[in-house]
């Protein structure tokens, strides 16, 4: 497949540009194809479809029109050679891992992961043979001490979720290299625009395209890109299994695209105004945004992500009755379960998000009682930050 209309566009004018095929209306925008399935003129070629002979579209949980150019998209973004679109992001985590690893295999986990895929990892894995082990997100020795004879995969995020420790993937990269490993990346909080894990050997992407990918907090979708051998594996285990994106989400997807490069220029400049706004703030004892200098990891940021990124996390002083306390005060700030939206949202990880983890396995990916997330919307920043502030007072 052929992921590029012309090889000398830069990939933002892609994300824009690439359109399926035109019908007789000549549309300028693309049409919605609500539709199940594929209709045939000939045996021959519907044949020859089933048998994998030709590109023609056969029924929607196989392939589709809008869900192709949303593929397409994302893979010029990444800089992937195929892809596969998915109803959520869980679901592409969920087809990246079980189309890919079998009864017997080790899987290399960075121990800060989001929370659904905590649980899928240590609640469903094992059911089918396959074990797990997490990795501190920073700790180099663990990484290399943890690898077996049947290790087969390493998944990781960078940013984490909530904690937004950095991953340096040029590292990450090489250590699978080395040891024969499927590096599997969940590039939901940077988007391919901020960071391209492929550059640094990355061999799957998974995303929630819910978040910063629709932006607007309208839909559910998720995408796996990467090396096109793995991806033939996973569209035949999902088109079988099913977790297929809808042509509406997709075509709602592949709208969101042509704006993602200027609504993450907003998000991450009210982003790192609000993480200096709080640095300032008396009831607040830690501020971590990867492109503040006194992130842990702040040279790995500067080294392989663009900006900063929409997230801003930070602690409350006075525990979880004061972290509490701060979103019941907010006036403007959503409390909501999402992020990535226009509007900025403040959530409570260790309440919520990360509640189905352990006291002890929150704090050691560092959630805690006081933890407040913030995904940092495109309103108006003095708005945001007027808001932030008086929550804290
Ligand atoms: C939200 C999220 C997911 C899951 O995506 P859904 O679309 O909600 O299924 C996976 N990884 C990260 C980092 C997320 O933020």
């Amino acid at each position: 497949m052929s992921n590029s209309i012309n090889n000398k566009l830069n990939p933002i004018t892609e994300a824009i540009r690439i359109q399926i095929p035109r019908t007789n209306e000549q549309e300028h925008s693309t049409p919605l194809y609500l539709t199940s399935s594929f209709r045939f003129d000939e045996a021959e070629t519907m044949r020859a479809a089933f048998a994998d002979e030709n590109d023609e579209n056969i029924y929607s949980r196989f392939s589709n029109p809008n869900v192709d150019e949303f593929i397409k998209k994302m893979c010029v973004l990444e800089g992937a050679e195929a892809g596969f679109a998915t109803a959520t992001g869980m679901a592409a985590v969920f087809a990246s891992m079980f189309a890919l690893l079998k009864q017997g295999d080790h899987l290399i986990c960075c121990s800060s992961v989001f929370g659904s895929t905590h649980t899928m990892v240590t609640k469903f894995l094992p059911r089918y043979g396959i074990e797990t082990t997490f990795v501190a997100a920073n700790d180099k020795d663990a990484w290399e001490k943890t690898v077996k004879t049947n290790s087969k995969m390493v998944y990781l995020e960078t940013p984490t979720n909530p904690q937004l420790e950095i991953i340096d993937l040029e590292w990450a990269g090489n250590f699978c290299k080395q040891h024969n490993l499927i590096l599997n990346v969940d590039n939901c909080f940077a988007t391919p625009l901020i960071q391209k894990p492929i550059d640094y050997g990355a061999d799957l992407i998974v995303h929630s395209a819910t978040k910063w990918i629709d932006g607007q907090g309208r839909v559910l979708g998720g995408i796996v890109v990467g090396k096109a051998d793995l991806i033939k594996e996973i569209f035949m285990f999902s088109r079988n299994t099913g977790p297929s994106l809808s042509p509406f989400n997709a075509w709602v997807l592949s709208k969101s695209l042509e704006t993602l490069d200027v609504r993450l220029q907003r998000h991450c400049e009210n982003a790192m105004k609000v993480a200096l706004a709080l640095k300032q703030h008396k009831n607040v004892s830690r501020v971590k945004y990867p492109f503040l200098e006194d992130h842990p990891q702040y040279a790995i940021a500067k080294k392989q992500m663009k900006a900063g990124g929409g997230i801003v996390c930070f602690e409350v002083n006075g525990g979880i009755e004061k972290g509490r306390r701060f979103l019941n005060n907010l006036k403007m700030l959503s409390m909501t379960a999402n992020l990535g939206d226009t509007r900025s949202i403040a959530s409570h990880p260790a309440s919520t998000t990360h509640s189905k983890l352990s006291e002890e396995e929150r704090l050691s990916v560092g959630i805690t009682p006081g933890l407040i997330r913030i995904s940092v919307g495109l309103e108006y920043a003095d708005d945001i930050i007027n808001d932030v502030m008086q929550a804290l007072d």
